[in-house]
């Protein structure tokens, strides 16, 4: 299998800073050098997949041919059991072009309400799910996915994190993701646990010189 080492350069396919601060911070205390989508001018391929797992695939396999490097994409989303799973891969759009997450956790509660007469009755139950694909230029790739369940709370709570955090209280725990510190939700995340996967796949070990920093 196809596997990164040190000094490698790997695209990661995303315009959202946020998270290609997240993915540097996972990857640079391994020597790997990352760049960002935005700074090669690369465009966003159209996300015509049916799961996270095809858009997260062709997101990848679409960077690793334009730019010649390995590629690194994610796609990611809500599924609320008593929505039959949406808003699913729609998770982003109930955003709305401005990309108002308030407008979109108002929607969620809304549809239950719709749905089962108020959000006492609604079936909350709810997960969080990322599908992570590694890509190389030759068309190799290696996927991994992270889950994590709970539930939708009746109203958000929190003001960390972003997108539906605030709405979204994992199994086991009192606080919504909106209400932890960022390094409580990583141990918890879906992006984290699929992440988790492929570093033990594909990447170097963390360095000696390095770990502890970040
Ligand atoms: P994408 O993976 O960038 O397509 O994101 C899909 C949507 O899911 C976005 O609207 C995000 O806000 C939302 N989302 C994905 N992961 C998380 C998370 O960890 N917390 C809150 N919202 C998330």
């Amino acid at each position: 299998m196809p596997r990164l080492a040190p000094g490698d350069r790997l695209l990661v396919a995303t315009h959202n800073v946020g998270k290609l601060a997240e993915f540097q911070a996972l990857l640079e205390p391994r020597g790997i050098r990352v760049i960002g989508a935005g700074e090669l001018g690369l465009p966003a391929p159209a996300e015509t997949g049916t799961t996270f797992l095809e858009n997260a695939r062709l997101k990848a396999l679409a960077a690793a041919r334009a730019s010649g490097l390995p590629a690194l994409a994610d796609d990611s989303g809500l599924e609320v059991r008593g929505l039959d799973g949406a808003p699913g891969l729609a998770t982003a759009d109930w955003a709305g072009p401005e990309r108002d997450f308030a407008r979109a956790m108002r929607r969620v509660r809304e549809e239950l309400v719709a749905r089962f007469g108020s959000i006492e009755r609604a079936d909350r139950r709810a997960a969080f799910v990322a599908a992570l694909c590694l890509a190389w230029p030759d068309g190799a790739v290696e996927c991994a996915e992270g889950r994590v369940e709970g539930e939708v709370v009746p109203e958000p709570r929190g003001t960390g994190g972003f997108g539906y955090d605030p709405l979204f209280r994992p199994e086991g725990e009192s606080r919504t993701f909106g209400e932890m510190l960022a390094r409580e939700k990583e141990a918890l995340s879906h992006r984290a646990r699929a992440m988790a996967v492929l570093l033990a796949r594909c990447f170097p070990p963390i360095r000696p010189e390095t770990a502890g920093e970040g």
